[in-house]
C-alpha cells in the first residue's frame, strides 16, 4: 500500500529518484557521487521498520523505527510513499527529509524500491529524474548477494525473487544504466544527473 496524496510544497531543489534490485550496486552508485561532490545532492534518509544491520546507523542509513512507531507515521501523514518492500518490512519517504534538503536549496536523492520510485516521479513529474540501475543478468546478482554476506540463504532467495519483479518495472523509469562494470556505471548516472540539475 502506498500514500501518494500530495507532493509537499518546496521552493528550490529537485528530486532524483533511484531505483534498483537489492545487490545491483545502488548505494555503491549513490555513496560514489555523494563523495564525488560534482552533483548537488543530499541523501534523503527513509523510514524503516526492519532491523538495523551491522554498521548501520540510526538517523543516517535509515530512520529505523519500531512497527508502532512507523504506524503512527503512517497515520500521521509523515510519508510521501511508503511501501511494504518486504514481507513485514515497511519503508517510507518521510516529507520531513524531502522538505530538510530542498528547502535548504539542494537536490534531494532518494534511494527507494521500484514502486516507491515509480509514485514519486508521478508526484513530481518534471521536477523529478528517475533512475533504474539494472543488473547484467540475475546469475550476476545472485553472486552479489551472496558475496555481500548480509543476508541469510533465504533472504537471498526473497531478493532475487523480488528482483525479477523489480526489473519488470525498468520500463516505467526515465533511464536505465546496466552496472555490469561499477565504474562505468557510476560515470552514466554522473552525466545523466550532470545534465538533469545543471
Ligand atoms: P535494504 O533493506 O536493502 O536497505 O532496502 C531494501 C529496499 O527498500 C531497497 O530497494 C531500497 O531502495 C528500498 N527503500 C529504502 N528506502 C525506501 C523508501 O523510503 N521507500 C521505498 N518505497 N523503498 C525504500
Amino acid at each position: 500500500m502506498t500514500s501518494t496524496n500530495t507532493a509537499p510544497r518546496f521552493s528550490h531543489g529537485k528530486i532524483i529518484i533511484i531505483s534498483a534490485p537489492s545487490g545491483c550496486g545502488k548505494s555503491t552508485i549513490i555513496n560514489a557521487l555523494l563523495q564525488q561532490g560534482e552533483i548537488d545532492m543530499q541523501f534523503s534518509v527513509s523510514a524503516t521498520n526492519r532491523q538495523p544491520r551491522p554498521g548501520e546507523i540510526d538517523g543516517v542509513s535509515y530512520h529505523f523505527l519500531s512497527d508502532e512507531d512507523f504506524r503512527s507515521a503512517i497515520a500521521n501523514g509523515e510519508f510521501v510513499e511508503y511501501e511494504e518492500v518486504y514481507p513485514g518490512c515497511y519503508y517510507g519517504t518521510l516529507r520531513s527529509e524531502i522538505a530538510r534538503i530542498v528547502d535548504s536549496g539542494h537536490n534531494v536523492v532518494l534511494d527507494i524500491d521500484v514502486k516507491g520510485g515509480v509514485n514519486v516521479k508521478k508526484l513530481y513529474g518534471d521536477r523529478a529524474v528517475s533512475i533504474f540501475i539494472k543488473p547484467p543478468s540475475i546469475e550476476a546478482l545472485r553472486e552479489r548477494l551472496v558475496g555481500r554476506a548480509t543476508e541469510t540463504p533465504e533472504a537471498i532467495d526473497q531478493r532475487v525473487a523480488r528482483a525479477e519483479l523489480e526489473i519488470s518495472y525498468a520500463p516505467q523509469f526515465d533511464h536505465v544504466v546496466v552496472n555490469d562494470d561499477l565504474s562505468q556505471a557510476i560515470g552514466n548516472v554522473s552525466s545523466i544527473l550532470k545534465d538533469f540539475t545543471l
